[in-house]
């Protein structure tokens, strides 16, 4: 397996799971989302034309991301493998994947309960610098405010609204859910229970792909 996708929700725990797969397997954890809030914060011209999708909660237009992604996979850094966090969120991204880098690969789609999913967005922070994510009541960082890894300022994004939130499970539902039934049709998805403290949901999700 050179590449993992790793599916789920919004506030289903792909972002923190990537953190620690890529620490622990060496993996290169590439995060559309975060390659996007880094455009945004460069103020590219990606950026400039992505920020009110992402603001509203809806997704991001295919031909951009997958551009996007298309420059990432060339810069010739994975070649010890990779773990995708958020993408393929389309039938047409999954398609382009499949095209741009045919690498073996396994998807771990992580299932969790929309209120517990919601519930961890709503409390979660994230570093606006290097994208590592905090918690309110469960993970705050040590200092209030400030990231534990890069000193970077620690935020609510701007898209962890009640009503984005809502916004981004119905694409999710709508838009997704169709890619990870695709990839339950190839066979190369395995299911994993996202529900709880993210060291246990760590372990089960170490059990499928060691
Ligand atoms: P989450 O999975 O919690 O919604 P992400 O950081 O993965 O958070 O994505 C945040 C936002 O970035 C999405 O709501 C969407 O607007 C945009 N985005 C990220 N990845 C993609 C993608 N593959 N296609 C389209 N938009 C994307
Ligand atoms: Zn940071």
């Amino acid at each position: 397996m050179k590449r993992l996708i790793l599916f789920g929700a919004p506030g289903s725990g792909k972002g923190t799971m990537g953190d620690l797969i890529q620490r622990d397997f060496h993996l290169v954890k590439i995060s559309t989302g975060d390659i996007l809030r880094s455009a945004i914060q460069q103020d590219t011209a990606e950026g400039r034309r992505a920020r009110a999708f992402m603001e509203s909660g809806g997704l991001v237009p295919d031909k951009l991301v997958i551009e996007l992604v298309r420059l990432r996979l060339s810069r010739g850094d994975l070649n010890g493998g990779y773990v995708m966090d958020g993408y393929p969120r389309t039938l047409a991204q999954a398609q382009a994947l499949s095209l741009i880098a045919s690498d073996s690969e396994k998807a771990v789609f992580i299932e969790v309960m929309e209120a517990e999913a919601v519930a961890r967005l709503l409390s979660r922070l994230t570093c606006s610098d290097c994208g590592a994510i905090y918690n309110q009541l469960t993970k705050p960082p040590q200092k209030d405010g400030i990231c534990d890894i890069c000193r970077g300022r620690v935020v609510r994004r701007t898209d962890d609204t009640e009503e984005a939130v809502r916004q981004r499970f119905r694409v999710y539902a709508e838009r997704t859910m169709p890619v990870i039934e695709y990839y339950g049709r190839k066979n190369v998805l395995a299911r994993v229970d996202g529900g709880g403290a993210a060291a246990q949901v760590y372990l089960r999700i170490k059990g499928l792909i060691a």
